[in-house]
């Protein structure tokens, strides 16, 4: 069984050495009645949270710390090979919380592991559009942002898994989009491909605060908060009265020891901004209308979305890391095997 290890607890920023690449010879089963499963990992998700995982157990967030020594874990698409539970047979597909490894003996768990359904699209979506952050998406947009038609939108790290698929909502809902991203290449995505209305490279904007006001004339009714810092600092400076600013993460901040600070606050209280945080787990109970939505809306060419695929569990930690830098162009997905 080849599987991901991690090395050591990871400070600053996380490097491919610190995981290695290895092969165990445990004989893995799934025993009649144990209510786990012998698992066969298709396509494995690369998502920002796993950063929090990889600290001193103290300084994780949420999630729990990863264990050193033992292969990480995250959310994958993957094949029963062998059931032990009665809800699950040989042959079914499900999408949640696995090994980084080729084969992983689970125990399904309400809210982290889901049975797919609808074969009718490319597997690998479940890592993503159909996935923990598609769900992260339609969450924080519907319910967190309280969008109205006609309300203008900012998205950051607006390529992304979560980022694209939150744009095209807005647009759904009729609002005015704009998003920014890292590079060139995703600014033209935004704008061809996920149909954003504008969009810019904050990489190469002297005065982020300069370029929201040139984007947004009349303001920002609605921030999808992606990536906090100086970021979110110069959102405040630019959101409308009663404007919402729906916090769904901050990765620039994850690898820092020391996080930057948000100075334009006053602006909560002139401008009576709700700022809220949110964690996609307690919105599972609309997964299924989720679905209903979505996967109408892929199948009708409604909704566009674009993976960056790394081929092998070896690149595994290559594509982990370059999450940090902005190397994935769209869902940073695994490949393990095909079928
Ligand atoms: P992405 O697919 O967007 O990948 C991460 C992207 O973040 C990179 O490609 C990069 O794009 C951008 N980025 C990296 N470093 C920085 C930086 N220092 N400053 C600004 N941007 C940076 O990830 P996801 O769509 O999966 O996740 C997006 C956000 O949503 C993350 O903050 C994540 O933690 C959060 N999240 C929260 C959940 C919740 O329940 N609250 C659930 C899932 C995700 P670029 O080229 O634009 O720099």
């Amino acid at each position: 069984n080849k599987q991901i290890i991690l090395r050591d607890y990871v400070s600053g920023f996380p490097k491919e050495s610190d995981f290695e690449f290895t092969t165990t010879t445990v004989e893995l089963r799934a025993p009649e009645g144990s209510k786990s499963l012998l698992v066969k990992n298709l396509y494995l998700s690369c998502d920002p949270y796993m950063r929090s995982r990889m600290g001193k157990p103290a300084a994780s967030g949420i999630a729990q710390a990863f264990t050193v020594g033992k292969p990480i874990i995250g959310f994958g698409v993957s094949r029963v090979i062998e059931s032990g539970h009665p809800d699950y047979k040989k042959g079914d597909l499900i999408w949640g919380i696995v090994g980084w490894e080729e084969y992983s003996v689970v125990t399904p768990i309400p809210d982290m592991h889901f049975k797919i359904h609808d074969t009718d699209v490319p597997l690998s979506y479940y890592t993503g559009l159909l996935g923990m952050p598609g769900m992260t998406a339609y969450a924080g947009f519907y319910e967190i942002c309280s969008p109205k038609k006609g309300e203008t939108v900012y998205v950051s790290a607006a390529s992304g898994a979560v980022g694209q698929l939150v744009g095209q909502f807005a647009k759904m809902m009729g609002c005015y989009v704009v998003g920014s991203a890292g590079s060139q290449e995703k600014v033209d995505l935004l704008k061809t491909k996920f149909g954003f209305d504008d969009a810019f490279n904050y990489k190469e904007e002297q005065d982020l605060s300069a370029a929201l006001k040139r984007c947004f004339p009349k303001g920002i009714d609605i921030y999808f908060e992606n990536v906090g810092g100086k970021m979110l600092d110069a959102v405040l400076l630019n959101m409308n009265t009663f404007g919402r600013v729906a916090v769904c993460g901050m990765i620039s901040q994850y690898n820092l020891e020391d996080h930057e600070g948000v100075y334009n606050l006053t602006s909560i209280i002139y401008k009576r901004i709700r700022i809220q945080g949110f964690a996609v787990f307690d919105h599972y109970d609309k997964y299924s209308k989720f679905l209903e939505l979505v996967i109408p809306s892929i199948k009708e060419g409604k909704i566009a979305y674009v993976e960056d695929v790394a081929e092998g569990l070896e690149k595994a930690p290559e594509a982990l890391v370059g999450l940090f830098h902005g190397k994935n162009v769209g869902k940073q997905v695994v490949v393990v095997a095909r079928e």
